[in-house]
C-alpha cells in the first residue's frame, strides 16, 4: 500500500485549449509523484448543451467540498443571456483575490531586465459587476463598483502576502484622478491597510503611467494592487514581458476555497491543434502544490521547467519553436525524471 497521501482536487477542464493544457498539466503532476484523486466537472460553454448553464450547481458543490481546484478557461457564450462564466464563479466562491505571480525566472522573457512582480488584482467587482444599461438608443452605460470592503481585503491579502514573502514594496495602481469617488475610495481602503505594515514601502501610481513604466523599467515593482479592469489589462501587459500568456500562472483566493488557472483565456485561434503552451497551466497547477504543502515536489518542477527551458528545445510556436504541447509536455517530463 502507497503511504503517499491522496489529495482530492477538482478539475475543470474547461473550453477552447483548456482540456489540453489541464491534461499537460495532470501528466507533469504526476510525474513529479504527486497523488490526485481528481473529480472532473463541467463549467463554461461545453457545459451549456449537458447541464443547461454555464456553471452546473454540482461544479460550485465539488470545489466547496474539495476547497482546491485546478481550472482552464472558460469561455461565455455569446447571446443566450449568459453572464460571464469566470465573474460568476469568483462571485459565487467569494474569490476576491486574483494572484499572478510575474517572473523572468524561466530564461524566455522579452525583456531585458530580471523581472519578479506579484499582482494582486481584485475580483469581485469593479467594471465586472454586470450591471450595464443602454439608457437610450445610442447610449450605453457600464456601472463601476468599488467598496471599502472588497478594496480593503484585496489590499490586506496583497500586504499580508508581502510581508510574508520578505517583499519590499507595494504600489496602488489608480486613475483616481479622474475618477474621484470610485477610485479615491478603492486609494483610501488601500493606505488604511498600508498604515500597518510600516516596514513595507507604499507608493501609488496612475495607472497609466504604471503600465509605461512596466515596459521601460519593469525592476522598480515588487507587489502590485489593483482593481479588477486595470489589474486585467496589466496582468496581459506584465505577462508580454516575460515571455506571453502561455508563461503566467494565476490563482484565484477565497478565505476558505482556492481556484488555480493560468492567466491566459481559451485561445479559440489555436484550440484543438495541438500546439498550446501548458507553462502556464503548469505554474498553476505549481502554486496550487505549494498550497497543499507539496513544497518538494512544486520545487522539482520548477527546477524542470527551468532546466527544460534553457535548453531551447521542443518549445510551442508561442515561444518561438514549432514542437507540439505534447513534445513539450514529454520534454518537461523527462526533466523531473532526471531530478529525481
Ligand atoms: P480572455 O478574454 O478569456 O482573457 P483573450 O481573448 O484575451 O481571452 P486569450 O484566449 O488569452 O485571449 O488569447 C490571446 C492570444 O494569446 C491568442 O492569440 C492566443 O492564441 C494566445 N495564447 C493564449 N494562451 C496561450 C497558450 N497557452 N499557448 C499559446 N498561445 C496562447
Amino acid at each position: 500500500m502507497s503511504k503517499e497521501k491522496v489529495h482530492h482536487i477538482t478539475l475543470i477542464p474547461g473550453d477552447g485549449i483548456g482540456p489540453e493544457v489541464t491534461s499537460a498539466a495532470r501528466k507533469v503532476l504526476a510525474a513529479a509523484g504527486v497523488v490526485i484523486d481528481w473529480e472532473i466537472v463541467d463549467a463554461g460553454a461545453g457545459a451549456v448543451e449537458k447541464h443547461g448553464t454555464t456553471l452546473p450547481d454540482e461544479t460550485l458543490e465539488s470545489i466547496r467540498k474539495n476547497k482546491v481546484a485546478l481550472k482552464g478557461p472558460l469561455t461565455t457564450p455569446i447571446g443566450g443571456g449568459f453572464q460571464s462564466v469566470n465573474v460568476g464563479l469568483r462571485k459565487a466562491l467569494d474569490l476576491y483575490s486574483n494572484v499572478r505571480p510575474v517572473r523572468s525566472a524561466l530564461g524566455v522573457s522579452f525583456h531585458h531586465t530580471p523581472i519578479d512582480l506579484i499582482i494582486f488584482r481584485e475580483n469581485t467587482e469593479d467594471l465586472y459587476s454586470g450591471m450595464e444599461y443602454e439608457v437610450a438608443p445610442g447610449v450605453a452605460q457600464s456601472l463601476k463598483i468599488i467598496t471599502e470592503k472588497a478594496s480593503t481585503r484585496i489590499a490586506q491579502a496583497a500586504f499580508k502576502w508581502a510581508a510574508q514573502t520578505e517583499r519590499r514594496m507595494v504600489h496602488a495602481v489608480h486613475k483616481a484622478n479622474i475618477m474621484k469617488k470610485s477610485d479615491g475610495l478603492f486609494l483610501e481602503s488601500v493606505r488604511k491597510v498600508a498604515a500597518s505594515y510600516p516596514d513595507i514601502t507604499y507608493k501609488e501610481i496612475i495607472v497609466d503611467n504604471c503600465a509605461m513604466q512596466l515596459v521601460m523599467h519593469p525592476e522598480q515593482f515588487d507587489v502590485l494592487v489593483l482593481g479588477n479592469l486595470y489589474g486585467d489589462i496589466i496582468s496581459d501587459l506584465a505577462a508580454g514581458l516575460v515571455g506571453g500568456l502561455g508563461v503566467v500562472p494565476g490563482a484565484n483566493l477565497g478565505d476558505n476555497v482556492a481556484v488555480f488557472e493560468s492567466v491566459h483565456g481559451s485561445a479559440p485561434d489555436i484550440a484543438g491543434k495541438g500546439i498550446a503552451n501548458p507553462i502556464a497551466t503548469i505554474l498553476s497547477a505549481n502554486m496550487m502544490l505549494r498550497h497543499i504543502g507539496e513544497n518538494k515536489a512544486a520545487d522539482r518542477i520548477q527546477a524542470a521547467l527551468v532546466l527544460f527551458l534553457s535548453e531551447k528545445k521542443y518549445l510551442t510556436p508561442d515561444l518561438g519553436g514549432n514542437a507540439s504541447t505534447d513534445e513539450m509536455v514529454q520534454g518537461i517530463i523527462n526533466k523531473i525524471k532526471l531530478l529525481r
